[in-house]
């Protein structure tokens, strides 16, 4: 019999080592990473981990928990859902939570966005998006086939999708496989003119079918602000080019910006918009494309092929519908509305308080989105983005670095004592040598 060892091996070690021998993690380089790190435990801001270390998780785990971990009126709309209808296929049914969602979203959405058409994460949001546009040319007999996107954006993970996005370590392999696209430079103030003669040359070409972009704020190019009359300015030419103008709201909606949709912010409004991550308020996955009603119209026709013959086998699942419904209840009642006025206000003084700082490049807030960029010269999956990664973990706080830009977009739910420990860490890390 072999003898034990003295200390006892750790869950932490033993999970850890099962996930590492059947496990695939997204964005993850599995050579280079060695740690992947379990959490047990969620609730509110905090995220618990196996060995008791508590988190305040300041990215809101991507977006979505954005009214705090299992929150009880989430859980319980889930768990009263579930004993009445789990899931039913989406074409030829329909039911009760699916409408009144849509109902609720239209009611909140701009003015003339009309239809939702449901499907399961951001990336297919936006995929919809662009075969909506794509197809709505098709179906009229004109022959469009390209769309513009933004140099450094990002819209998800599928081929459509990375199409439109930035090229980066995300999409680089497949750009051969891509579909048409023509990239802008961001307008930043100076450039404004010639991105719109840009955009012109390439619309004399009569070839572009739409336009995708991510509304005031680009999330994964590292929280990257831009004016929202350069961005209108551009809304409004493709608007005489016929050009389908989709708002990829997947990162900003539900209050990010400090309205409802970022869109709001912006006078000319989308023709369709994506929305995913906290719909659903981290509970599960879901996505919609909402469109004006001159889209659906270009579907509408005795001809079967001129529908939209895309599906999920999830779309319009009524758990997640009924915990949508939930969410956006929470995002429209007082309380909520008042934390985020109250984290604006604390963003300001803080971004008041240290915008002289030697060590800091920049720092820019747009709603509850505060980024710095450090001064530093590091790539974005470095070993210094990962110490910074690690300061922070040891100082009880999960955010996630992209190259030497750290931000945090907390829940709304943050307290006053978390909000100040993660600003407190903040200042740490410009004084942390590298
Ligand atoms: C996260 C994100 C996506 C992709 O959403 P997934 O659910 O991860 O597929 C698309 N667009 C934007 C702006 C995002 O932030």
């Amino acid at each position: 019999m072999s003898k034990k060892t003295d200390t006892p091996v750790k869950d932490n070690t033993s999970l850890s080592q099962r996930d590492k021998s059947v496990i695939w993690h997204p964005l993850t380089q599995h050579k280079t990473q060695q740690i992947t790190l379990p959490i047990v435990k969620a609730k509110g801001c905090k995220l618990y981990d196996v060995d008791g270390n508590v988190y305040i998780d300041a990215i809101s785990s991507w977006y979505t928990a954005m009214y705090g971990h299992c929150h009880k009126k989430l859980v319980n709309a889930i768990q009263q859902q579930s004993q009445q209808l789990d899931q039913i296929i989406f074409s030829g049914f329909t039911h009760q939570p699916a409408v009144e969602l849509a109902e609720n979203l239209l009611a909140a959405l701009p003015d003339k966005i009309s239809k939702v058409f449901y499907n399961d994460n951001g990336s297919t949001a936006t995929e919809i998006g662009i075969k909506m546009a794509l197809q709505y040319h098709h179906n009229l007999g004109r022959d469009k086939d390209t769309l513009i996107a933004f140099e450094e954006g990002f819209h998800g993970d599928t081929f459509g999708a990375m199409s439109v996005s930035g090229l980066s370590v995300y999409n680089g392999a497949f750009e051969k496989h891509f579909i048409k696209v023509v990239r802008l430079p961001k307008p930043n103030g100076k450039n404004n003119k010639l991105v719109l003669t840009q955009l012109k040359t390439l619309c004399s070409q009569n070839k572009v079918a739409g336009f995708i972009y991510e509304p005031l704020i680009q999330g994964a190019a590292g929280m990257k602000t831009y004016d929202k009359s350069d961005l209108n300015d551009i809304l409004n030419y493709c608007k005489t080019q016929n050009i389908i103008c989709i708002a990829d709201e997947v990162m900003t909606g539900f209050g990010k910006t400090g309205t409802c949709f970022a869109s709001q912010q912006i006078e000319t409004q989308p023709d369709v918009i994506c929305l995913s991550k906290a719909l659903t308020a981290g509970m599960l996955p879901m996505g919609i494309t909402a469109c004006q009603d001159y889209i659906y119209d270009a579907f509408y026709d005795d001809d079967v092929a001129k529908g939209l013959f895309h599906a999920h086998t999830y779309s319009g699942n009524p758990l997640a519908c009924a915990v949508a419904i939930e969410a956006l209840k929470l995002y429209q009642s007082p309380e909520i509305q008042q934390q985020i006025q109250h984290i604006i206000e604390a963003h300001q003084s803080f971004k008041t308080k240290i915008k002289n700082h030697p060590n800091l490049k920049s720092i820019r807030h747009i709603g509850v989105i505060l980024a710095l960029d450090l001064d530093l010269n590091i790539e974005r999956y470095s070993n210094v983005r990962d110490r910074l990664y690690q300061f922070f973990m040891t100082k009880g706080i999960y955010l996630r670095p992209l190259g030497n830009t750290v931000y945090i977009v907390p829940p709304y739910v943050i307290s006053r004592a978390e909000l100040s420990q993660v600003y407190r860490a903040l200042e740490e890390v410009l004084e942390f040598e590298f």
